[in-house]
């Protein structure tokens, strides 16, 4: 086990920068999640740290020891790095003990060991007694075990996932996360876990890197991300979040300042210090927007759509102030907003984005 420094890197492919001065920390045992949309530069960071990549600029640690810099690079195989994919990659040949046991065999571990170490990695995944099992008779989460248990064997400082669950349905997704959490505890592997599904990161994390074409917008716990996004696209990229523009009027001594929001005031949390302004924005949680009645202070619009999906409505309103907006927020049961209908909101707190 081993913790993980990725400091200052970018990464060109010719003149096109695919990473731009990413720095991340993963401490030992942690589980990291690097989180963002297609083409955000998720699987460059992956094979940097694998070492089938090289930096451009900046250093790669593991264990504190560099592995990747302009002018080094330490090859894969002697990086003691298990690596998890998508799309499994096993022998379809072999069992699932020698796929399991095959780096071994390389390694000309001698056959009890070997057997030994196979048995221990299937004990760990929950998979005893499947050894002689072939990977055609398995289930796509079984096999995403049996990949899993290939990369423990080896007895990795460090655990890269890339996407492990996207080929799976979304039922067994769920099973397979408490897999991997459960995992990671049994073991206590730092994982580096990359995603471009914000609930599974938020399901496994202890932190997510969230990034945005190439470069690393914010690193800090699931409930920090949520209630406390650093920018606009973290704000909208984790559970959707509501961004408003508002006029930061005064800030407070208690962590909250008084706003401006379509004419309204509005008492938003924010960071230390962050002061008045004209044309910030606001990050509101659904479940903090509340349907008002007309006394009552908040914001007059028309509902505009309504998606019910089980359980709860999605909504759509357009504020009558302002035209470009449109807020997304959702209903429990019992659903009693409608197409058409005019409704008063209030955003009970919300979350200043810092300039
Ligand atoms: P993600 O995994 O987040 O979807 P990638 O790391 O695969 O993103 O790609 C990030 C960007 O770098 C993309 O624009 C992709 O086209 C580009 N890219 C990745 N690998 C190469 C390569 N070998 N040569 C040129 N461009 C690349
Ligand atoms: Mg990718």
């Amino acid at each position: 086990m081993a913790g993980l420094t990725i400091d200052n890197v970018t990464k060109k492919f010719q003149s096109f920068a695919a990473l731009k001065n990413v720095s991340i920390d993963v401490r030992e045992g942690e589980f990291l999640a690097v989180l963002g949309p297609s083409g955000c530069g998720k699987t460059t960071l992956l094979r940097i740290i694998a070492g089938f990549e090289q930096v451009s600029q900046g250093e790669v640690r593991i264990g504190g020891k560099v592995v990747s810099s302009s002018n080094f690079n330490v090859s894969p195989e002697k990086r003691r790095i298990g690596i998890v994919f998508q799309n499994y990659a096993l022998w379809p040949h072999m069992n699932v003990a020698e796929n399991i046991g095959y780096s071994l065999k390389v390694a000309k571990v001698p056959n009890a060991e070997r057997e030994q170490r196979v048995a221990e990695a299937l004990k760990l995944v929950d998979m005893e007694g499947y050894g002689e099992r072939a990977p055609a008779n398995l289930s796509g989460g079984q096999r995403q075990r049996v990949a899993l248990a290939r990369c423990l064997v080896a007895t990795p400082e460090l655990v890269l996932f890339d996407e492990p669950l996207a080929n799976l349905d979304v039922h067994l997704r769920a099973s397979m996360e408490d897999e991997f959490a459960d995992f990671h505890k049994r073991s206590g592997t730092t994982v580096v876990y990359i995603t471009h599904d914000q609930s599974e990161a938020m399901a496994l994390a202890d932190r997510i890197a969230v990034m945005d074409h190439g470069q690393l917008v914010q690193l800090d716990t699931p409930h920090k991300l949520y209630h406390e996004p650093a920018t606009p696209m973290v704000a909208s990229f984790i559970s959707q979040g509501i961004v408003l523009p508002v006029d930061v009027l005064a800030a407070g001594t208690d962590g909250t300042c008084a706003a401006n929001l379509f004419g309204q005031p509005l008492s938003l949390r924010c960071r230390p210090g962050d002061g008045p302004r004209a044309g910030a924005l606001a990050c509101c949680r659904s479940e903090a927007v509340k349907i008002v009645n007309t006394d009552a202070p908040g914001f007059d619009g028309t509902i505009t759509r309504v998606v019910y999906q089980g359980g709860l409505a999605r909504i759509e309103f357009r504020p009558d102030a302002t035209s470009d907006r449109i807020v997304h927020f959702v209903q429990p049961d019992p659903v009693t907003l409608e197409v058409g209908q005019t409704a008063r909101l209030a955003f009970e707190g919300g979350w200043l984005i810092p300039a």
